[in-house]
């Protein structure tokens, strides 16, 4: 069975945010559409959120890298509300310690059902399409977790190519990290809604 993954589509990382990423509220309509579709069939949707506490480590001003963002319960760490997610999707927390980046979704706690790789696991998800924010950070250590705990047919990344990397970058990143044969495909503003109906339509095969 296979499962969407959507990685830190949050207010702070869109247009106005935090922590913006460029026009990162792009990646919306076409996880939106595959959330509707994968929601149709009965397949499993994970929305993650980046959940901080105020204190945490991570944040610049206590030592750490990054600016104050996704601080939990504050508007800047909603999900995007254009997302319109089913309310049958599992929100996935990470970061929530003080020590903890987050960067990677796998260890984020599913409300009641323990960590996302158990719920995974759980349920019998064997393929997990990725999608999200940031490419560079927490959609690339989330696939790479996937990748190394045997999800084996996780070779699809759905990645933002405006976020720094390009599909031959990514595949030389995959690559250099032990991953052959990954199927990287990219995501350009022009060709997003024909490119992910593509791919999710591959992936039912
Ligand atoms: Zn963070």
């Amino acid at each position: 069975m296979q499962a969407l993954l959507i990685v830190d589509v949050q207010n702070d990382f869109c247009t106005g945010g935090a922590l913006a990423v460029p026009e990162g509220e792009s990646v919306v309509p076409p996880l939106r559409r595959l959330a509707q579709q994968f929601t149709a069939l009965g397949l499993p949707v994970y929305a993650t959120r980046d959940w901080h506490p105020a204190d945490s480590r991570h944040f610049a001003a206590n030592g750490g890298t990054w600016p104050v963002h996704c601080v939990q319960g504050t508007p800047g760490a909603r999900l995007r509300e254009d997302l319109k997610l089913p309310s049958s999707v599992q929100i996935v927390s990470k970061g929530q310690s003080r020590t903890d980046d987050g960067y990677s979704a796998v260890v984020g706690e599913v409300a009641g059902r323990g960590t996302l790789l158990e719920d995974l696991k759980t349920r019998g998800v064997d393929k997990v399409i990725v999608g999200g924010l940031a490419t560079d950070y927490c959609v690339k250590h989330s696939v790479l977790d996937l990748l190394s705990h045997r999800f084996e047919k996780a070779r699809e990344l759905y990645a933002d190519h405006w976020l720094g990397f390009s599909e031959v970058q990514l595949h030389q990143f995959l690559e250099n990290a032990g991953f052959k044969n990954i199927d990287v495909r990219v995501v350009s503003r022009e060709k997003q809604s024909p490119h992910f109906q593509t791919v999710f339509a591959t992936g039912m095969k």
